[in-house]
Parts: C-alpha cells; structure tokens; sequence
C-alpha cells in the first residue's frame, strides 16, 4: 500500500483521531485498568492527555513542519535556491509494547501519519484490552489502506519484519531491537529502535534527601515500575545512605500506603511471567523494604533491596519492575567504575545540589536522556529528543523530532540558468590556482 496524503487531508485525519480520542478516553482508561489495573490518574496522564497533546502540537505545527526549507547556498553552486523537501517515507510498521501501550502505539502514529506515510501499527499482545480499542479507534478514523492495526504476538510480528518497509519503528527489549534489526537489514530499511537498558541514579553527598526520596519513590513506582526510563538501580553516597532508605520508605507509604496491595493507585505486574521473572531476581537478595506478593493478582510490592551482588541477576539484567536496588560508594571514581560496566543506558539521573558535579555527572556519562534533581521528566517536554545511544536505541522522537524522524529530508540544489561559471569544467589547465583562492578566501 502506498498513500500519498497533502497537508490538508493529514490534518483532517488527525482531527478526526483526536476526535474519537476524546470521545473514547474512558474506555482507553478502562482498557488499561483491565489490563494491568493502571491507575486512573496514570492513565490520563501518561495516556491519553499524553496522545491528546502530541495530536494538539501536531496539528498547530504541521503546515509549518512541512514547508520546505531553505538553506543558503554554497560558493560552488553560486547561482542557486537550495532547499529541502520533508518527504514521507512510505509505508511505515511500527511495533508497540505493552507497558504504555497506548500512548507508545499512537505517539509514533500521530508523527508517521503527520508526515504523510501510511502505517501498519501492532500493539502489544500482552495487553489485549487497549490493543482492541486502538483498533477500534484506528478502524473508525482510517481508510484501511491508510492506517491499519494488526493485532498479534511473536509469529504476527516476525510476518510483519519479513515484509517490506520504507521505515520500521520499534520500541520493546533490547533482544527484541536485534530481531528487527536484522530484519531491517534485509531490505536496507531505516529503522528507530527505542529500547531499554540499566538507568542508574545517583544520589550525591550534598542534596535534599526527604525531596529526592519522594521524586525518586515516584519515577521508580509509576507503573509498578514498568517504565523505560524508571530508575533502575541507586547509587548513594555512603554517608547518606541510611537517611535516604528512611527517606524512601517514608514516601513509599505516603504514596501507597502501609499495604499497597490495596492501593488504587499501583498497578499489577503484567503477567505471571514476568511476576516470576521478578520474584526471581528477589531470591538469596537482602529485602530491606517491601517484598509482599500475590502469584493470583501478580501484585509484586514497592521494594528496595539492599548492596545487590554484582553478579546476581538483579543486577545483570534490566530490571522493569518495583524493585529497586540500593549500592553505596565511598569514592566518586566508583560511580564511574560501576556504571560503565553496563551497556549505555536509556535514562541516567543525579542528586544533588551542587549542581555544577552534576553537570559534570551528566556529561561525563553515556546515555540516551536523564534528569538532574528529577526522574522521569525529561520525556514531557516535546522540546526534547527522546530516544537511546548504543544497546538503548538509536534514532529519537517526539514533537517536531517525530514529525522529522518520519520524513525523508530531500536536498534540491535549483540551479540559474542565466549564468554558468567556467571554474568546474575541464580542461582545468591552471584553474587550480584560483580555486584554491576562493576556497581559502571563503
Ligand atoms: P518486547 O521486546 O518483548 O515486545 C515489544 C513488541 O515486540 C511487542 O509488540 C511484541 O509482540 C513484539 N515481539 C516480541 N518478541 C518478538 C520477536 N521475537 N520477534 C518479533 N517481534 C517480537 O518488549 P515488551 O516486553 O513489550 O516491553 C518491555 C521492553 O521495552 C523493556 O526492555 C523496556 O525498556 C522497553 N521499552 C522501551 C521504551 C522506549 O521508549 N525506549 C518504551 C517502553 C518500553
């Protein structure tokens, strides 16, 4: 299927998505509460209202992001209009996962579709609910030809890879991104992987520890822990270790109270495989918080673990779930020493009030995106790429950068016609001379 779209009909089409967006929020809501019991509040507000802002920006945006684009031109061309042209790609797949898996589905869509494509999407398996109201929605909205959602798992999902794409979207696992990369390979597709990794936090000598508590308790516990770019693990300044565990079980409770199997506001782990998956990593470690589970409910409690061995599996895989591991140091070099035994990661964030060490934190690590003094934060703002480096992903998106991400970008050299220097053609004989002139002039 291949759809050529102008501005006009893109727009409409993404008015009527934000139409029938609005007019099914309640059962986007309910879906997700089926699915995994996300919260109400986390819905909206990781959710929806974040799908709804993208489609706002999106269409306020669009006519300017589409106009081609003018550079200056270059000495060597001289006369000439150089411009660049947002090209759609073509027909675009994009494969979702299941921890947000309505604002990771539709966010991409909204870009891809903006830039004129036609896109196959396939939503998480692991969350059948909303994959279904995605493609009620996606079903009303779009001709067939246009936007198409296939549900399915694994098989639906390598029959997708095997096809031909003009640009392929995926986020998930890393061992997953392998599977698409190669599959991208075999048809030179350009792809955007955006996959996960260890997102270490540090929490530094000098900082508000009862603040960073309550920030860290937060980005680390939304989801039940089921975030990209959750906190994975917390590396803490020896002498401010103990207040920290304080600090964060204080915030545990204010967030979800003394039991929060029974708070409505902490959401289930996925499924049993990935329950046991985490109860695993809780074998033969020392539960200095939490650690309360339910095999019926796949509840898995807020829990912090204390000095994890290196080697254990906690500590060697990524974690995504509500189990947070505590490490201190004595020396800053061992911050580096730690983290640089892990693949680039995702997200990184730093405590502290001195805010110069953190800055030199920041910097002197890899990583895709990260916060000082917060968690999470860095993926609201639309102004800000968002996307991993090395095993953590490639490529980045949200506001105009989707829009981009989704558009080849064409160069035109328009050349005059009512002059043509000499200089470039041959014979050259002693031209070099003035060529060289001009080029160490400019
Ligand atoms: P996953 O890689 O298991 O699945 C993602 C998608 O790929 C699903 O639609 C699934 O059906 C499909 N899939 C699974 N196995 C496949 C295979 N062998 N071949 C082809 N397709 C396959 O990931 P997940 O469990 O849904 O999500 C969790 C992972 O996603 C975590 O690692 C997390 O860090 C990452 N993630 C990254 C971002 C980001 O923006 N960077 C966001 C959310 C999640």
């Amino acid at each position: 299927m291949k759809y050529k779209t102008n501005i006009k009909y893109r727009k409409d089409k993404l008015q009527d998505l934000l139409k029938s967006v609005l007019e099914h929020e309640d059962a986007i809501i309910e879906a997700l509460y089926a699915d995994f019991k996300k919260p109400k509040f986390e819905a909206v507000a990781t959710e929806t209202s974040y799908v709804i802002s993208e489609l706002k920006h999106t269409l306020k945006n669009l006519s300017k992001w589409a106009k081609p684009e003018y550079v200056l031109p270059s000495l060597f061309n001289f006369p000439s209009t150089d411009y660049i042209l947002k090209e759609p790609y073509g027909k675009i797949l994009i494969i979702a996962p299941w921890n947000y898996p309505f604002q990771l589905a539709l966010c991409p869509l909204i870009a891809a579709v903006a830039a004129g494509n036609s896109v196959v999407v396939k939503p998480s398996e692991l969350t059948p609910a909303t994959s279904a109201i995605i493609s009620k929605i996606i079903t009303e909205v779009f001709d067939e030809n246009h936007v198409q959602v296939i549900e399915g798992g694994v098989i639906v999902s390598q029959e997708l890879l095997a096809q031909r794409w003009d640009y392929i979207f995926f986020t998930g696992s890393v061992a997953v991104g392998k599977v698409v990369a190669k599959a991208a390979a075999n048809f030179m597709t350009p792809t955007t992987l955006e996959l996960g990794g260890k997102n270490p936090c540090i929490v530094g000598e000098n900082c508000n520890i009862q603040l960073t508590a309550k920030r860290i308790v937060w980005g680390k516990f939304l989801n039940a822990g089921q975030t990209c770019i959750a906190p994975d693990y917390i590396l803490v300044d020896s002498e401010n270790k103990s207040k920290l565990i304080k600090a964060l079980e204080e915030e545990i409770i204010l967030a979800y109270g003394e039991s929060p199997e029974t708070s409505q506001d902490y959401p289930r782990i996925i499924n049993e495989k990935n329950w046991l998956r985490l109860t695993h990593f809780l074998e033969n470690q020392t539960i200095i918080y939490g650690g309360q589970r339910n095999p019926l409910t796949n509840f898995l409690a807020p829990t912090l673990i204390d000095e994890p061995k290196l080697d254990s599996l906690v500590m060697q895989e990524e974690i995504f779930g509500p189990i947070l591991p505590i490490i201190s140091y004595e020396k800053e070099e061992s911050i580096e020493e730690l983290v640089s035994k892990y693949e680039k990661p995702l997200a990184f964030y730093v405590f502290s009030n001195d805010i110069k060490w953190a800055r030199k934190t920041v910097q002197k690590h890899a990583f895709g995106g990260g916060c000082i003094n917060d968690t999470i934060v860095h993926f609201s703002n639309h102004r800000l790429p968002f996307g991993g480096v090395g095993h953590s992903g490639s490529g980045a998106y949200h506001g105009k950068l989707s829009f981009d991400t989704f558009s080849h970008k064409k160069a035109i050299v328009q050349k005059a016609t009512w002059l043509d220097l000499p200089m470039r053609y041959a014979p050259y004989k002693d031209k070099i001379k003035y060529l060289q002139k001009i080029l160490n002039w400019w």
